[in-house]
């Protein structure tokens, strides 16, 4: 089958991007961006599956650097409030990296641009309590133009898309969709014009074999579906003994 994707996504592949990054940049948190006058943030928007995300922290942790890994609250795909959830990203925590809030403004509806200092710091507060760790700054989930009118840094965090990182001097890249819009992580690592950029990288998209990132993503949903069907199994077993 022909693979359509400008880049292999594959674990690999990101190993080496990191690799690359390293040796031309620091790699910083968001509080820091001011300081330097050049570096890399790397970010991971969490958008599926928090395990597939895992691969992504290991790799960061061996390779040394500190990333910041975007979290949201009403995932569609992944369960906050799960143990599961929470013990792998506090294994994030102790590997040295950092979590910031994945604010989804769909799920308030209209009415959360009127209230919208006051309901990211709503989800501030619960990320910190759960956590036990400093959030200093959000990234809007799906962002459209009527989102990105808002670059305020609120709720004392920094705002991803604030006038320094939207359209400002550091250049954005992201593999949203599986997929590059116009230049690749490798374009702007390599390119001897960047000084300053943020890279997002989201989970699933990056595997140990190179196959269509659709299957990806069907096979980390089928993953989670089984694992939930042997959970269920597990605990029928205990209540109903005649139900399996
Ligand atoms: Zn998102």
């Amino acid at each position: 089958m022909k693979l359509k994707t400008n880049c292999p996504f594959t674990l690999a592949e990101y190993k080496n991007l990191i690799r690359l990054a390293k040796t031309r940049f620091p790699i910083i948190a968001y509080q820091k961006y001011k300081c330097y006058n050049s570096f890399i943030i790397w970010r991971h928007d969490v958008e599926y599956c928090v395990d597939e995300m895992n691969k992504l922290a290991e790799i960061d942790a061996a390779e040394g650097i500190r990333s910041t890994f975007f979290i949201q609250l009403h995932s569609y795909f992944y369960n906050f409030w799960s143990n599961e959830t929470v013990k792998t990203i506090k294994c994030w925590i102790k590997w040295g990296h950092a979590i910031g809030l994945h604010f989804d403004c769909g799920y308030y509806g209209q009415k959360v641009f009127g209230r919208i200092a006051e309901l990211i710091l709503f989800e501030k507060n619960i990320l910190e309590k759960i956590y036990g760790t400093g959030v200093h700054a959000f990234a809007f989930h799906n962002p459209n133009n009527k989102i990105l009118r808002h670059q305020d840094n609120y709720a004392g965090l920094i705002n991803t898309y604030n006038k320094d990182f939207f359209k400002g001097e550091i250049i954005y890249v992201s593999d949203s969709n599986g997929r590059w819009r116009d230049k690749t992580i490798r374009d702007i690592l390599e390119s001897p014009e960047t000084a300053k950029a943020q890279i997002n990288t989201h989970d699933t998209w990056w595997t140990n074999q190179r196959i269509p990132q659709i299957a990806k993503i069907e096979r980390a949903f089928r993953r989670q579906a089984e694992r939930q069907i042997e959970n269920y199994k597990e605990m029928a077993i205990v209540i109903v003994k005649d139900i399996v």
